[in-house]
């Protein structure tokens, strides 16, 4: 499935644990619900590629409760609705990898996948596979998406 490439492998700690400690835009978290928050994949298979991510630090669905499961499908549902409005997708991938076999780049924290597409995305992303995103790029993809976080948060409750 197309979401299991470009997730960042870290040699120690948890990636999804440490960045809400930062601060927003260092970190590129385009929005912080109540129990998870969304940040963009600094290897992006598509321009805007999200994650959710529960804050708690938890392996698999099943260790969440109802409340948490809710945010995420309405922090998804969000989103959506922000990717329509910033980039005009024709499409999107939505799932997640749940252990390491399953293609999870950071296994122990679970995070959920949103990538736009677009007909004939595929030569873009052959090129952006391994490469690296330039900060210049995440910081204009983050200028560009949080202020619409904020203001279809308030709008879509
Ligand atoms: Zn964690």
């Amino acid at each position: 499935m197309p979401y299991l490439r470009g997730e960042e492998r870290l040699p120690e700690g948890c990636l999804f644990c440490a960045k809400p400690q930062l601060e927003d835009a260092k970190a590129h978290i385009v929005y912080r619900g109540r129990l998870c928050y969304v940040i963009l994949n600094r290897f992006p298979y598509t321009n805007g590629h999200l994650m959710i991510v529960p804050y708690r630090h938890a392996a698999t669905l099943e260790d969440f409760g109802a409340e948490t499961l809710t945010e995420l499908m309405t922090l998804t549902q969000l989103s959506l609705r922000v990717l329509r409005e910033a980039y005009d997708p024709q499409g999107f991938n939505v799932g997640m990898n749940i252990g390491e076999t399953a293609g999870a780049g950071i296994a122990g924290h679970i995070h959920l996948h949103i990538v736009p597409r677009w007909n004939g995305d595929t030569n873009y992303m052959t090129t952006l596979g391994q490469t690296r995103i330039i900060p210049e790029w995440m910081d204009q993809t983050y200028e560009r998406l949080q202020p619409l976080f904020e203001r279809m948060s308030a709008t879509s409750k």
